[in-house]
């Protein structure tokens, strides 16, 4: 029995993940594997996919990467012409197989699977309100939260019990459901996390729906990009055709921006937008914003490559590729022992000497959390040679964590949280720190109707948040 005082029965609260959905193709579920390959990004902990043949739902799931899972003879379990998926990342915690998505259950509504990709924000108030009911949980993902108010509903059908679901529920979601013989996307009134819809035009003439979380995946199967889920929207997908609504009252949008500084993927359209783009932008206006003399330009690869891109295009520099990353450092790598574990960053990234050796170097990034990553970057290249290393940074400093579903530690461990700007410099040791401002990230997204959520840059969060019983304040995003 968990005690509520002084535990949350949560283990992950922020979870970064993909997802994706596809109604009306005989290959459903191939087409989902390969949605999901192109949103690995997005989540490497688990991944899973759910489909239906009309009649049941199959569901397999697994711990790793989505290439490793989805065999062919897994595929082959999975028949159907609907299907979703699911790619989860978590960094601590619980790395249980239970908390893997799809969760999949019968209930009075039928078979049902959900996969999530979002944060809800008083899943322990609701989670202790349904098991004070009677309610048993299975897993600790606040996703599970959702089902077992779609199974309590008193709506006969599955839309209306999950449209009394959604209206329970506060925070940051964007939800694909399968049933029998239909899929259902929602998102969230604030729009926190994307949620894009797509078709695709079959030789025959017949036209499947597709949503994903970002654009990238709808590339891969050849689908065309229709436009976004809307800010609490519904959308049902079934034999009947699409149908649109529009589920509570609006909210004030707060589009997550994190998702163009660092999480999605620069070949995507994520809130209808151009990653690529708004990082270019990031960096030209960094460039404005924090001149400083140098000779070379250098991406810390992959995260800030669009944004070196842009500083380099602005300030006339040229752009290097000085540090050399190895794509395939990952789970197979096994642990080292305490004399070798210094290998640390070395193991991901190689500085290219006769690229550095004696030049006065910009290295542009795009976020600093802890600090501890950074520093050691700044170490290396200046130790194959640099002579001097100015860290520019395509963000404003990171002070307080999110609650919507990125992944950031806690204020005590965000270095920007705890240090002044200098104090940064000085632990990254770096020749000079400069972060992008406030207004240029805005710019840089194009945010002229303040659609976006900064929470993590300002501490005003768009909606009130419960974490450990703490309420913090409804502040108003900026
Ligand atoms: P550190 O210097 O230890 O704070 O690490 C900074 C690096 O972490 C940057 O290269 C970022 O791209 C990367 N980073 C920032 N946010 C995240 C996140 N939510 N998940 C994984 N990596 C991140």
């Amino acid at each position: 029995m968990l005690d509520w005082e002084d535990e949350t029965p949560f283990d992950k609260l922020h979870e970064e993940c993909g997802v994706f959905a596809l109604y009306g193709h005989p290959e459903a579920s191939n087409l989902v594997y390969l949605g999901l390959y192109a949103l690995q990004h997005r989540g490497q902990e688990s991944a899973g996919i759910a489909s239906s043949d009309g009649r049941k739902i199959h569901c397999m799931k697994q711990m790793g990467h989505v290439a490793e899972i989805f065999t062919p003879d897994v595929l082959n379990q999975l028949p159907g012409s609907l299907s979703i998926g699911h790619t989860r990342y978590s960094t601590a915690g619980d790395t249980a197989i239970r908390n893997a998505q799809p969760l999949s259950v019968a209930c009075s509504k039928g078979q049902v699977a959900v996969a999530h990709n979002g944060n809800l924000t008083n899943a322990i108030e609701l989670r202790r309100e349904l098991e004070e009911d009677g309610s048993i949980f299975q897993s600790t993902s606040d996703t599970e939260v959702v089902l077992h108010l779609v199974a309590r509903s008193r709506e006969r059908t599955l839309a209306g019990a999950l449209r009394d679901a959604l209206l329970q529920i506060e925070g940051a979601f964007s939800l694909v459901f399968l049933a029998q013989d239909r899929i259902i996307v929602a998102r969230d009134p604030h729009g926190f996390r994307p949620l894009a819809m797509g078709r695709l035009d079959m030789p025959d003439g017949t036209v499947a729906t597709v949503f994903a979380s970002e654009t990238c995946a709808f590339d891969l199967i050849n689908a065309t990009y229709v436009g976004e889920v809307e800010p609490g929207e519904m959308v049902i997908v079934g034999p009947e055709g699409i149908t649109r609504e529009h589920y509570t009252t609006p909210e004030p949008t707060a589009h997550c921006v994190f998702e163009h500084v660092y999480f999605a993927r620069p070949d995507s359209l994520v809130f209808g937008t151009a990653v690529a783009e708004s990082r270019e932008r990031m960096g030209r206006m960094l460039a404005q914003e924090h001149p400083v003399p140098a000779d070379v330009i250098v991406p810390v690869p992959d995260s800030g490559v669009a944004a070196a891109i842009g500083y380099a295009a602005e300030s006339g520099i040229p752009y290097k590729q000085a540090l050399i990353r190895n794509h395939y450092v990952g789970r197979t790598f096994i642990e080292p022992s305490q004399a070798i574990r210094d290998f640390g960053v070395k193991l991901k990234l190689n500085p290219v000497r006769h690229l550095l050796e004696g030049k006065r170097v910009i290295l542009v990034d795009d976020s600093i959390v802890r600090g501890t990553t950074s520093r050691k970057i700044v170490r290396m290249v200046r130790s194959a040679g640099a002579k001097e290393v100015h860290l520019r940074i395509s963000c404003p400093p990171t002070i307080s964590p999110c609650y919507y579903g990125v992944d950031t530690p806690s204020r005590e461990e965000l270095i920007a949280a705890n240090k002044n700007l200098k104090q940064i410099q000085d632990f990254v040791e770096a020749d000079s720190l400069a972060y992008l401002s406030l207004g240029a990230l805005n710019k840089s997204v194009k945010d002229s109707e303040n659609k976006y959520c900064y929470s993590c840059y300002t501490g005003k969060y768009p909606t009130l948040v419960q974490i450990d019983e703490l309420i913090l304040a409804k502040t108003g995003c900026c």
